[in-house]
């Protein structure tokens, strides 16, 4: 099936009702036939719905039709991009262990990374998308996860796939990209040899800013990476929270299983079942939503580039940007709505984000609305000299998430601000 059709029909048999839209099934628990019942799906002798915080009906159907857009085998949902993104290190991760991570990511994967993992007592270290080569002299036994973003946020850097995928697989340690910019409809990190994508569904997937969540997809046959893989010795060892469990012997997508048995169940970051239909209601026109997203992008950044007040415009679409090659090779269908451009200091900035009025000064993408956004002082504001240099972000930076308004019209906005 094509992803117009997927995004539309997969993961949803009609229920009893016969109801055409997915039901929200509110409920924080489920109840249990018998007693032999509720003991076969705590033992996974059977598989079936036990309390929300662990599985949701209407969050089922989300989480198979994202796999299903992505072509994984299975998918987590999660309260936010946030979370997917915490879950999926410590699902790999313990103290001692490190991982690897791109230098140009989103600020909040930034601080989760350089501060807050600290605290559990791992360590990351820093690679530059471009120069995969420099894995090779980070990893080490220790090594848990290769961590980087499809398109960058708020960069806009395409990550060299082939590369860090084949030096992941020399040394057997698994990789996930954050392909929240990209979407399912323009990347597919699976199929280009990647083990996990993470999303934030905040952005694109609601596609009108409606609400926080994430989701964790994992490739087909990922078992055959982990099992007898002496990095991830707790899903070849019994798990003394699980009765022992050893979950490469579980004949289920283990990755997604240790993160619901263990982690939704200790950590708790679940979807709202309402959030997990909302998200369902944007998978519907997804394809073609990112379709407009993409060609607005290209507009906006072909005006941007003309213009004599602008330093440089970021964007892979254009035959200018460094990242062009690798966006043909990667991002065939379209660069996305995500992009941004340098004036010459932060005053100036702040005088362009002060008078549009089409795009919205809001912290966040993906939305139908377009955006705009100065991440020196907002989203990097948190982040040192070095590490607001490694990540690309100037103090003239400012990202525009463009949304699905006529491109002339945004295209005035922004000629009447810079010209302010
Ligand atoms: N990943 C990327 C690329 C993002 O842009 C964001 C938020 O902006 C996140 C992750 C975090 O997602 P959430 O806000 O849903 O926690």
């Amino acid at each position: 099936m094509q992803d117009k059709t997927i995004a539309i029909h997969a993961g949803y048999d009609k229920d009893v009702q016969a109801t055409m839209a997915v039901p929200i099934y509110q409920s924080t628990a489920y109840e249990f036939r018998d007693a032999e019942h509720a003991a076969n799906l705590f033992a996974l002798k059977e598989l079936g719905n036990i309390y929300t915080r662990l599985m949701n009906p209407t969050t089922d159907v989300f989480e198979k039709r994202f796999a299903a857009l992505e072509g994984g085998e299975a998918a987590i949902a999660t309260a936010s991009g946030m979370a997917a993104i915490f879950n999926t290190i410590a699902n790999v991760a313990e103290a001692g262990d490190n991982i690897i991570c791109a230098n140009q990511v989103y600020g909040g994967t930034s601080t989760l990374t350089a501060h807050t993992i600290k605290r559990f007592g791992i360590e990351a270290r820093y690679f530059d998308v471009h120069d995969p080569k420099q894995l090779e002299t980070l990893i080490d036994e220790k090594s848990k996860l290769i961590l980087f973003e499809s398109i960058t946020n708020p960069s806009i850097d395409v990550a060299d796939f082939d590369h860090i995928v084949a030096i992941a697989e020399k040394y057997g340690v698994l990789t996930a990209v954050d392909n929240t910019v990209a979407t399912p409809i323009l990347c597919k990190p699976l199929e280009l040899g990647c083990d996990l994508s993470i999303h934030s569904t905040s952005k694109y997937t609601t596609g009108q800013g409606l609400a926080i969540g994430g989701i964790v997809v994992e490739r087909k046959a990922l078992v055959d990476k982990i099992k007898g893989n002496a990095r991830y010795a707790h899903f070849n060892e019994p798990d003394a929270s699980y009765h022992g469990l050893i979950y490469t012997d579980i004949p289920l997508p283990i990755f997604s299983l240790r993160m619901r048995l263990a982690l939704l169940r200790d950590l708790g970051a679940t979807p709202s079942p309402f959030n997990s239909w909302l998200f369902i209601q944007g998978l519907e026109h997804l394809p073609l939503r990112m379709r407009q997203h993409s060609e607005n992008g290209m507009a906006i950044a072909e005006f941007l580039e003309s213009h004599p007040k602008v330093l440089k415009v970021h964007y892979p679409g254009l035959k200018s940007d460094s990242n062009y090659l690798d966006a043909k090779k990667y991002l065939p269908n379209g660069c996305s709505g995500l992009l941004s451009f340098e004036v010459a200091s932060f005053e100036e900035a702040a005088k362009i984000v002060d008078h549009t009025e089409l795009f919205s000064l809001v912290v966040n993408i993906g939305d139908s609305k377009s955006i705009i956004t100065h991440p020196a002082s907002t989203t990097h504001q948190q982040l040192s000299k070095e590490e607001l240099e490694a990540a690309g972000v100037s103090n003239g930076l400012i990202r525009l998430s463009v949304g699905l308004e006529d491109s002339a019209d945004l295209i005035e906005d922004l000629k009447r601000s810079l010209e302010a």
